[in-house]
């Protein structure tokens, strides 16, 4: 899966970037969102599936901003977990991958 370096949500160009690591050493994670750049960050060198989970995760933190709604974190989770079984269970493939 060859995530592109741009995608539009709601007419907002949202960036995509990789990292070699996010989060701190205590709390180490796979993905951010930073509403002030509009910009999803990804660790490099993840699993596939690993990869889709987070980046769907991170998708939502992005509708979340720029669609100006409340979800709660775990809201997220859940949806997230439910798209990747959505896509896998009808091998729905995100950007070749
Ligand atoms: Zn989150």
């Amino acid at each position: 899966m060859r995530l592109p370096r741009t995608t539009k949500i709601l007419g907002y160009e949202v960036s995509i970037r990789y990292k070699a690591k996010l989060g701190t050493i205590k709390d180490p994670s796979f993905g951010e969102y930073d509403p002030n750049t509009k910009t999803i960050y990804l660790v490099k060198g993840m699993q596939i599936n690993r990869k889709k989970e987070v980046f769907i995760h991170e998708y939502l933190h992005a509708v979340q901003d720029v669609g100006c709604i409340k979800i709660s974190h775990h809201g997220i989770e859940l949806m997230s977990i439910c798209m990747l079984q959505l896509l896998n269970d009808k091998k729905i493939k995100l950007w070749g991958g």
